[in-house]
């Protein structure tokens, strides 16, 4: 009899579970978990990960493989990313081999040397000083100082990534104060040590910046700081002496921000303030800058890593601190696939590794407010904006009645007029791009619907079409109606485009910046825009959430926001917060600086609880309150949500499915205690990109008995007929419905 060591392996494919194989006889005893394994799999060669050696399988060694070949000789996943991905696979009900893939950089997916690639080395010549450049050769000097401080070498690569364009480089080799050398597989590797930490001198914190400080690095084993301040009171001050502590003995900081708050200016701040290699990684990295990146993050080298939500999976061979920047940002879930929310792992994460968890926001999402107190996070306050800057003060502008110019009324107009005589600067929000939401014709009032989904079309005007902002569908502008072929087709309601004319034509002598999605997608463009704002000369800029997040605009005095109802009557039970969040993000760019601000609310509600509450209490009262709502409706934080979401390109069928499931399982099984179903009900938006969507909600009190009926439900899938012709998903702690 001959015995077989079996390994265990995941392997990215949608199905929910592991695969045996057997191990070649010259590969025993080197398969450890987390290293990548190829192996048969149905008619192709694939690449899996290690899970587990010399198993015990169900199948005899006849019905089983072999395993073709390892790929690393030591786990490429190491003990705390290996783990973080299988849990969040278990948690999140996703196949755990698709989910360790995506803990990887594209490139080791495909097999590829966990390695540098082999680059060209940069170092000071012999004979180069700063001095041997003139002072105002600013970016040169820079350049030159970086490679004095590594005379190891850079590599080309790594000083584009520290910002250095080509022409600099061949600039400081023109006048031979820079040489390249032989390549060498490790782009840089920085010297450490306290006294390179810092570029510039961190400023002195107020009280209670001190105090949060202390309270975070303080013990520095694992625990949760929710630190809540408006925008401008200190937050990433605090932040950044944070890092500088950690760096100083030697380890490394990961810091998470939402999709769009990785901009130049996050960065640039981050740069300014220290000298050791800062990694950004964002979805503008080629796959090769992104290994590189993720190999100078497990190796150490890489002292700062900023990232938005996947950046949860980077390994860290030092790690330090996490921090959580915004972190009542949405898009910190993921909302397709792999349905994880990074700041719930960074929790996770950070007790793992036994580090500090720092999580900052003007405006705490409930679940981590419900945290705090709870006790379960530490939960400190900046009271004062940092500074001299002062909070802004907020007006309802009631609009019932009133005449509206592309979504403004006349009040707000005669306020942009003063805040602009008085030479300083305004912002518009309007959170719907386009010209115009709706297309509606005059006669017969037929309104221009996309085919592919229950949803109106969008009129844009440049360039000129049709755009349906669910599904992406484009089409010309009819000319008539689809329905009585009447001429008289007219736009309905206000986008940024059409507020961006209003405005231009209003006020013809002042620039009008419109900051949205269509006129920012070419390159430049927003950072064009973000130079004239940053004049200081007078401007209106009109825009949508864009405008809301991370931005730093010092002569913004005014802040509109023009439909601040938007939210306050939606089906999600999550609208008011979403909402509340918004328009506080939105305020906090006002009066950032020395000038004090001022923030309109237009509303047709202006005696609404929530937005009175908002206003006249702050974003804590509000927030005390909706938890109190929460608690008594049994809604998150209180229970625990998962939805389970199915589509299929006939209506009906979807529904069907989660029906035949829901029935299997109550007729032949008993539900775990404390959970409830509603649903199958038809999508928010039934039909979407031309298919009809259903959905089934399950809540249940503890999330292990809410986990015990999901796992219920995966298996009831396994044998339902129905499962091939749709698409389902279950969602574990879903954030919209
Ligand atoms: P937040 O992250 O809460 O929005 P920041 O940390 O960006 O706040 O601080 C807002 C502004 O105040 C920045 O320009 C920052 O340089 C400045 N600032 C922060 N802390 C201090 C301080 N202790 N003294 C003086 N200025 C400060
Ligand atoms: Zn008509
Ligand atoms: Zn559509």
């Amino acid at each position: 009899m001959v015995f077989y060591v079996i390994l265990r392996v995941a392997i990215p494919s949608p199905l929910h579970k592991l695969f045996d194989y057997l191990c070649p006889v010259e590969l025993e005893g080197l398969a450890k978990p987390g290293m990548r394994i190829k192996v048969p799999f149905g008619s192709r060669e694939i690449i899996g990960i290690v899970i587990d050696t010399d198993v015990h399988s169900d199948y005899s060694s006849k019905q089983l493989k072999t395993a073709l070949m390892l790929l690393d000789a030591d786990p490429v996943l190491d003990a705390t990313q290996f783990w973080l991905a299988r849990w969040a696979a278990h948690y999140y009900f996703y196949p755990e081999g698709e989910a360790l893939q995506q803990a990887l950089p594209v490139l080791l997916r495909k097999g590829q040397e966990p390695t540098f690639a082999h680059a060209t080395l940069w170092r000071a010549t012999a004979h180069a000083t700063l001095s041997s450049l003139a002072t105002s050769a600013k970016r040169q000097r820079e350049l030159l100082e970086l490679l004095l401080r590594n005379p190891q070498g850079v590599s080309t690569e790594a000083i584009k990534i520290e910002g250095f364009s080509t022409p600099l480089l061949k600039a400081l080799a023109d006048k031979h104060l820079a040489e390249s050398f032989a390549s060498h597989p490790r782009p840089y590797q920085f010297a450490t040590g306290s006294e390179t930490i810092l570029k510039e001198a961190p400023l002195t914190l107020n009280e209670e910046q001190a105090s949060a400080l202390y309270s975070l690095l303080n013990p520095s084993h694992f625990h949760t700081l929710l630190l809540e301040g408006i925008t401008g009171s200190g937050k990433t001050e605090v932040y950044l002496q944070a890092i500088e502590a950690i760096l100083k003995v030697g380890k490394q900081a990961l810091i998470l921000v939402p999709e769009i708050g990785l901009t130049p200016q996050t960065l640039s701040r981050f740069k300014a303030r220290f000298q050791v290699p800062v990694m950004a990684l964002h979805s503008g990295l080629t796959d090769r800058q992104r290994l590189d990146a993720w190999l100078m993050a497990r190796d150490g080298s890489a002292r700062i890593l900023i990232g938005t939500r996947s950046a949860i999976f980077t390994p860290m061979k030092n790690p330090g601190i996490i921090i959580v920047d915004e972190e009542h940002d949405p898009s910190f879930k993921q909302q397709e696939g792999f349905r994880y929310h990074a700041r719930d792992l960074a929790v996770l994460r950070a007790k793992k590794e036994d580090i500090p968890l720092l999580l900052t926001t003007a405006t705490p999402s409930l679940e981590s407010l419900h945290n705090a107190l709870d006790g379960r996070y530490q939960h400190l306050h900046l009271r004062q904006r940092a500074g001299n800057a002062s909070a802004p003060k907020f007006k309802f502008l009631d609009i019932r009645g009133e005449a509206l110019q592309a979504g403004m009324a006349p009040e707000l107009i005669h306020h942009i007029r003063q805040h602009l005589s008085a030479q300083t600067q305004v912002l518009i929000f309007l959170n719907r791009r386009g010209f115009s939401p709706s297309l509606i014709c005059h006669d017969c009032g037929a309104v221009n619907e996309c085919t592919r989904c229950d949803a109106r079309m969008t009129l844009h005007r440049s360039p000129a079409h049709m755009h349906c902002h669910h599904c992406d569908r484009q089409t010309p502008i009819p000319k008539r109606c689809h329905q009585c072929h009447s001429e008289d087709l007219r736009p309905s309601g206000a986008g940024t485009e059409r507020t961006e004319e209003q405005l231009k034509s209003l006020f013809p002598n002042i620039p009008v910046l419109r900051i949205d999605r269509d006129s920012t997608s070419r390159k430049h463009a927003l950072e064009n825009m973000m130079k004239q704002i940053h004049t200081g000369q007078p401007c209106i800029m009109i825009g949508t959430q864009m405008l809301a997040k991370g931005h730093h605009f010092p002569r913004v005095t005014l802040v509109a926001v023009l439909d601040a109802d938007a939210g306050l009557f939606s089906a999600d039970f999550r609208g008011m917060e979403k909402t509340a969040q918004l328009i506080l993000q939105v305020a906090g760019r006002a009066g950032r600086a020395e000038l004090s601000g001022e923030v309109l609310l237009q509303t047709h509600h202006p005696d609404h609880p929530m937005l009175a509450a908002l206003v006249t209490q702050g974003y804590e009262a509000f927030a005390k309150s909706e938890l109190v709502l929460r608690q008594g409706a049994g809604l998150p934080p209180f229970h625990h949500h998962a939805l389970i979401r199915a589509e299929a390109s006939r209506q009906g069928w979807a529904e069907a499915f989660l029906r035949s499931i829901r029935e299997a399982i109550e007729t032949h099984l008993s539900l775990p205690p404390g959970n409830h179903w509603s649903g199958p009900f038809p999508s928010p938006m039934e039909k979407r990109a031309g298919l009809f969507r259903s959905q089934m909600l399950i809540q249940g009190r503890e999330r292990r008995h809410l986990h015990t009926l999901l796992r219920m439900i995966m298996q009831e899938v396994e044998h339902n007929p129905m499962k091939n012709k749709v698409r389902w998903s279950i969602d574990v702690d879903p954030i919209d419905s």
